[in-house]
This record gives C-alpha cells, structure tokens and sequence, in this order.
C-alpha cells in the first residue's frame, strides 16, 4: 500500500526550480553576468545584491542523492583521496565534476554545473564545505572566500555578530573588485527584506503541519524546501511560498493529511536520506505515521533578518542556526517543538558522512527520552547509501512506531 504522498505544492516547485536553474544556465554562458557558488545557510542575500546568479552546491548534492546518481559519483572522489567517512554531499559534487556528469542536464537541459566567478563558503554549518569549495578554487583557478564565524554557540552574542559583520563587509570589499562595482546599499536591504517574507512564510508553511492531521509531511517539506534554498533574496521565494501557504491552508481546512489516518506524530531530527525519501515516506506512511516536524526543513527559517540593519541582522541569523549551537540549546529546541507540533517520537537520522547534522552522538536521544520524548536512531547517509539498510531501517522504524 502506498498512502504517502510527496505532493504539497508540487507542480510549482517544480517550475520554480526548472526556471531557476535555466536562468543559472544562461547567466554562466553569458559575459555580461557574474555567476557565485554559496554555500546553503551561507551570505546570498549580499550575493543577490550584488547581481550575483548564486548557485549552491549542496543542492546538487542533494540532487545527486535523490537521483542516486551518486552511487557512481562518490567512488571516484574516493579514489582521489576524499575519504567515505566526510561529507557525501562534497564526495557525491566532485566525483560527478571529475566524471562529467550532473542530473541537471536531464532535469533542465543543462550542459555542467555554472562554471563560477566566486566561490563563498561560510563555516557556520561545518568545515566540509571550506575543503570542497577549495578543490573548485584549486580546480578552476577562481577567487575563494570563507566566512568563519564562531561555532556551537551556546549564546549569540553581539561581539559574534560583530565578527560576522565585518568579515562580510571584509568580503563585500572583494567581491566588488570581481563586479567592477560597488554593493548598493538599497540592493542589499530589498535582498534582505525579500528574504525575510520568504522566511517568514516558509515558516508559516511548515506550521501547517500543527493541524490535525498534518497537511504537509517532513517529505513533502524537503521538495517544498528548494526555493528557500536557492532563491532567498529573490520575490519568486516570497510568491512560491504565499501560493504554497494558501494551498496547505486550505487543505487544513479541509481536513486534507498529507498521511490519511494520521495516528502518530514523528520528529525527524538530521539529514534527509535523499535516495529513499518516497520509501520512507511509505514507511511512515503505511504506520499512519505522519512526520510532521524536523530539524532539517526548519534550518531554513531565519528570523533575524532585518532590512533597516541588514548586515549584522544576517550575521545574527547565520550564526543561530540549530547546527551552530550547543547541544544545551538543541535539546531545548526539540522539547519546544515536541510540545508545538504534538510529537510522540523521535526519528534520529544518524548520517555517517554528516556527523555535524546528526545529534545522536552525544547522550541527546537518552535527555530527551527521560524528559518523555521517546526516540529511535537510525543509521544512514544523506547520500552514501552503501551506509543505509532499507530492511533494518524499516524494522526499526515499525518496531519504534509500534511502542507510541
Ligand atoms: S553540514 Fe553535513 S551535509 Fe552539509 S555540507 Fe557539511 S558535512 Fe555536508
């Protein structure tokens, strides 16, 4: 039987994306645009300002993920000395680059990923991207910059936020001898204002899901998420997700489940398993199981953002993310959301390749469960799907749902 449904917002997403990577494609062929490399909670907003077409990387791992693409992709990289123990997303993005292949040229007609002018990463979600943008760097000979905030903050503080802020205005500086002009202030507040209602809504969308029963799962959230992504500081974000919002509200009203017969209520805590995202939506699913919250689709509300103080309210909001704070405020922050969204477990993904975005290492599972938030880990990968197994996996999560 298969109920799940990956649907929220579909065919415009779709779209949304197919538009965005053709105009990624005509801006790399053309001489008149700038095309930069970002890494995905890193400064786009500046990026966009500046006229930048901005490109992420981690996207196309993902892509090379869900297409399973990877499985041909991540060996080769191996073979040049990229370990199978990091990030499979870097693994997965260099083989398909030394391989000469890209799933973007079946999706949107694309020749190869946009060959960039800059490449800027950010280390406030972990050190993985600064060695893959480097390869790039080294590859292509294109200038490199990284933004290092500091990590794992119990607090934000405003000498944090001072740090971040003028290692942009530092980068602003650089980036405007490649454009040949400079930052117009007016640019980067619109960027910065865009990329709050579109924050601000995609927030709204995943609210959705404290309706009984959900009308949107982590599932649907993790196609539904790629505008948030990619196009933060862009208005076609803020329309695709007012359209979207309009959509799931309806359906709440409605009582449309995005799981019909919503039994129980799953928080999905890591990566997604982006190989097996439709088979584990069944899993869930055939349990009438919905899974209705996640650390993942929520690392991408930003509720900082301030357009009258544009460059320390995004230094603010890069540096808070759940992945780049102690684990103090991690368990507080699932507690919050167990009690917001109604949950009765915890599905921990624990990623091998991504032990930043995996928080099953360190005693978290066993604080929340004593607080009365059961939870199950489950090993896997966000692309590497030689560390998932669909049988134990299934198992596990059958065997967890059962015990709600
Ligand atoms: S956070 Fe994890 S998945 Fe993302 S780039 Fe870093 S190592 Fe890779």
């Amino acid at each position: 039987m298969n109920v799940g449904t990956i649907d929220a917002g579909k065919t415009d997403v779709k779209r949304v994306m197919r538009d965005y990577f053709t105009d990624l494609g005509e801006a790399a062929k053309d001489p008149a645009r700038k095309v930069a490399w970002c890494t995905s909670v890193g400064p786009a907003e500046i990026l966009r300002a500046m006229g930048f077409a901005v490109y992420f990387p981690e996207n196309h791992g993902a892509l090379l993920g869900a297409t399973r693409v990877s499985a041909d992709t991540i060996p080769v990289a191996n073979a040049q000395g990229y370990s199978p123990e990091i990030c499979s997303y870097l693994t997965s993005d260099i083989g398909a680059c030394l391989k000469g292949v890209t799933p973007l040229t079946k999706a949107y007609g694309l020749d190869s990923v946009p060959r960039p002018d800059v490449l800027v990463y950010c280390t406030n979600q972990c050190k993985d991207v600064m060695h893959w943008f480097a390869w790039y760097a080294r590859k292509w000979n294109v200038p490199l910059i990284g933004i290092h905030p500091p990590n794992h903050l119990p607090q934000v503080l405003p000498e944090h936020v001072a740090d971040v802020a003028a290692q942009y205005r530092r980068m602003i500086g650089q980036l405007e001898t490649i454009t040949g002009a400079p930052l117009d202030p007016e640019a980067l507040r619109l960027a910065v204002a865009r990329s709050r209602e579109a924050t601000d809504l995609w927030e709204a969308v995943l609210n959705t899901a404290r309706a009984r029963p959900a009308p949107l799962s982590f599932f649907d959230g993790a196609i539904a998420m790629g505008p948030i992504v990619v196009l933060r500081g862009t208005q076609i974000a803020t329309d695709y997700y007012r359209a979207l919002l309009a959509e799931l509200q309806a359906k709440v009203i409605a009582g449309q489940a995005a799981v019909p017969g919503e039994r129980l209520r799953v928080y999905w805590e890591g990566m997604p398993v982006w190989g097996r995202l439709r088979q584990l939506s069944d899993v869930f699913a055939n349990n009438r199981a919905a899974v209705v919250a996640s650390t993942y689709c929520n690392s991408w509300i930003f509720t900082d953002f301030d357009a009258e103080q544009p460059l320390e309210s995004m230094a603010r909001a890069y540096l808070s993310i759940f992945i780049n704070r102690d684990d103090a405020f991690k368990e507080a922050y699932i507690e919050r959301l167990a009690a917001e969204f109604g949950i009765d477990g915890v599905v921990y993904h624990a990623a091998r390749t991504c032990p930043n975005n995996s928080n099953s290492s360190y005693n978290l599972p066993q604080r929340l469960a004593a607080k009365g938030i059961p939870g199950i880990v489950v090993d896997g990968d966000l692309c590497d799907l030689r560390c998932f197994s669909d049988e134990q996996s299934t198992t596990l999560i059958e065997a967890f749902l059962e015990t709600l």
